[in-house]
């Protein structure tokens, strides 16, 4: 194929150049045009020789002896510069655009000029000019679309082609026991399996086989790899391709390359394609505004019509894979297309302890590491950031050159995949750092207080990442989906802890803060608006937005469905249950004063408190008894006014 497609790339080069030729023969190099005025005045002054009169121009040799100030001196230099004609040094051929001019031959008599008519035909020189190359090209267009589009073979041959072949892979290694924690995906898939192994025994059952198989999840959740273990199990090939791939420059090639891919998969055949990204191509038809994408659509309608043209029953099952579901064009997800759906979602506790498993299996792991607890440290984790978090914990114990890998390494790894790499050369200003630890203090504190937060794991003031100079480290004791008015409540007031701690201890705040404001002001405004949970606007929701599924994109804003009036309110309810928050926050954290001071002291004393050290330093402080009005107790304007009288925190540490 190679070499076919390269000899019709010389064919056509060829041609081209024939066409430049002739358009080169045509236009007579050898003489220059010149303007009709120009050549009146030659011709005025005896310097014309002779004069061919054409229907639309007159070519003519003329004598530039003497003739240097009757020309511009840019025209004069350019005709000197061609070679000359015949009679003479001095004679050049010159042609100039006929004008309608009835005194032209009396003129030409009058100078003597030998002249004559020419039968020229101005429609050959259009046709070899304009209209063969104009159809040269519409011819080599309609060829390119037809390779796109239909059957053949020329020049898009190899561009269609060779990509989809370097992703056949004939067997995968990849078995079911390699994916771990997604089960339920992986049940759904085990029904494919049987059918490629043995395709005859379910057709003579008759079966019912799915053609596509759409699978859904975040990146990195094992998307990929569990198409490639269904085609590990079945022992078939795995032909795959990705869907920003398919969009290309040139408008058919990526149809072509839909048409080589299921061409191909019906020669493998039992055997699975496995697109990945499809969102990429599968973008619903239409949305794209101004222009549209007629390459991407034409690719997503060659490939509708793949999958409509081959019958399920030969053995070629098509897997997908995106992660955002809600954009694809509702057309792929029609019976007989993508109709089936495989959700998976990232892993929980037990998930997540399985897959560190199945990444441990060859590391070296000294006895003193639970994968359990790593599993537990790390909530929200999708699979590729846990197959990451073991190759960071071996990188870690290798380079300490320690022999097996330590629930150390494995902590290092997590901060790392967390919040970036450690930065523990940066310098932060001693105030700086003092005003971090009691904002991380007042966090802990917080959630060490409140019955429905997770506990606290670890606080740290080292630097890391990009705008996180501290962070407060919780160690939820399960994976929760759902969550409690009053666990919400809690959250929001850990989420306050530090801000309330800096006006305690400095009667100012920093803008260290924002970031917890921020989400402390989503998640009030999700409980009002989403979950119904304000007594004054009752179980009622007024979001209209529906979030995407898997990943947060940017959306346009939703036009809203209440009126100004339920808008204050909303807006109202929210302030209020952040005042409230604020006036409980303020109220734990002045009451336990003292344990704040002590906790901020060892924060800049060590950096980071792990829970053992919060233990020893909670339990040698008493609680301070709650019977005592504290100023706290008091609304909260005027809790924010007495804390700024309280005395300036002095440096500890
Ligand atoms: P996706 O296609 O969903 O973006 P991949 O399948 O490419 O994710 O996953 C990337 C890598 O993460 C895999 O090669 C594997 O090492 C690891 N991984 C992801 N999910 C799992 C899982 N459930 N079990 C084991 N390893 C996983
Ligand atoms: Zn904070």
């Amino acid at each position: 194929m190679e070499r076919k497609s390269q000899l019709t790339l010389w064919y056509w080069v060829a041609l081209i150049g024939l066409l430049v030729g002739m358009q080169y023969y045509l236009i007579d190099s050898h003489a220059a045009t010149i303007p009709y005025s120009d050549f009146k005045t030659l011709l005025a002054a005896g310097k014309v020789r002779e004069a061919t009169v054409g229907q639309s121009t007159i070519a003519a040799q003329v004598d530039l002896t003497g003739a240097k100030d009757l020309l511009p001196a840019s025209e004069y230099q350019r005709l000197l510069a061609l070679p000359p004609g015949t009679g003479g040094a001095q004679m050049r051929r010159v042609v100039t655009d006929r004008v309608d001019d009835p005194q032209l031959t009396q003129q030409l008599e009058a100078a003597h000029v030998r002249y004559s008519g020419a039968a020229e035909s101005p429609w050959l020189r259009m046709l070899v000019g304009w209209v063969v190359p104009i159809g040269l090209i519409a011819l080599l267009w309609v060829w390119m679309m037809r390779r796109g589009m239909g059957a053949g073979t020329g020049l898009m041959t190899g561009v269609g082609q060779s990509r989809a072949k370097l992703y056949v892979e004939s067997k995968t290694a990849v078995r079911f026991a390699d994916v771990a924690g997604i089960d339920e995906a992986k049940q759904e898939l085990e029904e494919v399996v049987q059918f490629l192994r043995n395709p005859e025994r379910f057709r003579g059952l008759g079966g019912k086989i799915p053609k596509g198989v759409l699978i859904v999840g975040a990146p990195g959740t094992g998307k990929t790899l569990l198409a490639k273990a269904v085609a590990g199990e079945a022992g078939v090939p795995f032909l795959s391709i990705s869907g920003s791939e398919f969009v290309e420059m040139f408008v058919g090639v990526g149809a072509a390359r839909v048409r080589d891919l299921f061409a191909q998969a019906q020669q493998r055949a039992p055997c699975i394609i496995f697109i990945d990204e499809l969102d990429a191509l599968g973008k619903a038809r239409g949305v794209s505004g101004l222009g549209g994408n007629d390459e991407r659509e034409q690719t997503l309608n060659q490939l509708l019509v793949q999958m409509d043209g081959f019958d399920s029953q030969s053995g070629v099952i098509i897997l997908a894979a995106t992660n955002r579901p809600e954009i694809l064009d509702p057309a792929l997800l029609r019976p007989g297309r993508f109709d089936r759906h495989v959700a998976i979602d990232r892993p929980d506790i037990k998930g997540r302890e399985a897959i560190l498993k199945v990444h441990a299996k060859n590391v070296l792991l000294s006895p003193e590491v639970d994968l359990g607890v790593v599993a537990a440290k790390t909530p929200g984790f999708a699979g590729a950031d846990l197959a990451n978090i073991v190759n960071e914990a071996a990188l870690h114990a290798a380079r300490e050159n320690k022999k097996a890998v330590e629930p150390k390494d494995f902590d290092e790894a997590i901060d790392r995949v967390i919040a970036g790499l450690e930065k523990r050369n940066r310098v932060m200003n001693p105030k700086e750092k003092e005003t971090v630890a009691y904002h991380e203090a007042g966090h802990a504190l917080v959630a060490e207080n409140r019955a429905h937060a997770d506990r606290v794991s670890k606080i740290s003031i080292i630097p890391r990442g990009i705008g996180a100079l501290g962070y407060t480290q919780q160690l939820p004791t399960e994976d929760r989906y759902l969550l409690k008015r009053s666990e919400l409540l809690d959250r929001l007031d850990v989420l306050l802890g530090g801000r309330v701690a800096e006006e305690l201890v400095y009667g100012d705040v920093s803008t260290g803060a924002q970031d917890d404001l921020q989400r402390a002001t989503d998640m009030a405004r999700h409980m009002i608006t989403q979950y119904g949970m304000s007594e004054r606007l009752g179980q009622v929701t007024f979001d209209t937005t529906r979030p995407p599924a898997f990943l947060s994109v940017p959306q346009a804003p939703q036009p809203v469905s209440y009126s100004e009036e339920t808008a204050r309110i909303i807006d109202e309810e929210v302030g209020r249950l952040i005042k409230d928050a604020h006036e409980r926050v303020a109220k734990t954290l002045t009451e336990q004063r003292g344990t704040l001071e002590a906790l901020a002291r060892l924060l800049l004393a060590q950096e980071v408190v792990d829970r053992t050290a919060l233990d020893g330093l909670l339990s040698g402080h008493q609680k301070t008894d709650p019977e005592h009005p504290t100023a706290a107790a008091q609304p909260q304007r005027e809790v924010a006014a007495a804390s700024s009288l309280l005395p300036r925190a002095r440096s500890a540490g």
